[in-house]
């Protein structure tokens, strides 16, 4: 499984369409401070479905969107788009068929988010479990943020165990049987 191409528009600075292929290996995203790198990596994040602001480093989800600057108006949608090579069917058993995954993720002003998974309306939990099945996800240690490596180091053992859960591919597992334990 892999990423082949990310699709923003309206997301943080990428206020225009903006498509970005990701060629197999090691992929490096340069340039000066404050050009957007980091909400890259936040788009990726938001379109597995991180629920958290915070992380996003905002105080409503909201925030994600344009917000507008001295000459450009502010937006009331944001979109990203994640397209996955499925070729290899890492993806869960349900989408065997599917050599190609597109998913995208969409808010507007007020109204919260709605997902689709190659066309077709999904729950944020589909978004998320998909994901989470494939050993990635929006809190996949693969995603390291600025202050990310300190707070490892300090981590409690539980914490560190939750690392590698989502490594090996068993946290979506966890969080079904947490479901099934709530009904
Ligand atoms: P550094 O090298 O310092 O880590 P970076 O390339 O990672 O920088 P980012 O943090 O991704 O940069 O981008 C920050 C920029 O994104 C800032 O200019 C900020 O104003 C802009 N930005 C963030 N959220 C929004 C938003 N909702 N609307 C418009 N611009 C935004
Ligand atoms: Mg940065």
């Amino acid at each position: 499984m892999h990423f082949t191409r990310l699709r923003l528009s309206g997301f943080k600075s990428f206020v225009d369409p903006t498509e970005l292929l990701i060629e197999p290996g090691l992929t490096g995203v340069v340039g000066p401070n404050g050009c957007g790198k980091s909400n890259l990596l936040e788009a990726i994040r938001w379109v597995m479905g991180e629920n958290s602001a915070k992380s996003m480093r905002g105080s409503g989800m909201d925030d994600v969107i344009f917000a507008g600057t001295s000459n450009r108006a502010a937006r009331n949608l944001a979109e990203v788009t994640l397209h996955i090579d499925n070729s290899t069917r890492e993806a869960p058993a349900a989408f065997n068929d599917e050599i190609f995954l597109e998913v995208t993720r969409r808010i507007e002003r007020e109204s919260g988010s709605a997902y689709r998974i190659n066309g077709r309306d999904s729950r944020a939990r589909d978004v998320q479990l998909l994901f989470a099945d494939m050993s990635t996800g929006a809190h996949s240690p693969a995603l390291v943020s600025q202050n990310r490596i300190g707070a490892l180091i300090s981590a409690k053992p539980k914490d560190r165990r939750a690392l590698l859960e989502d490594a090996a591919g068993i946290s979506g597992l966890h969080s079904r049987r947490d479901e099934a334990e709530r009904r």
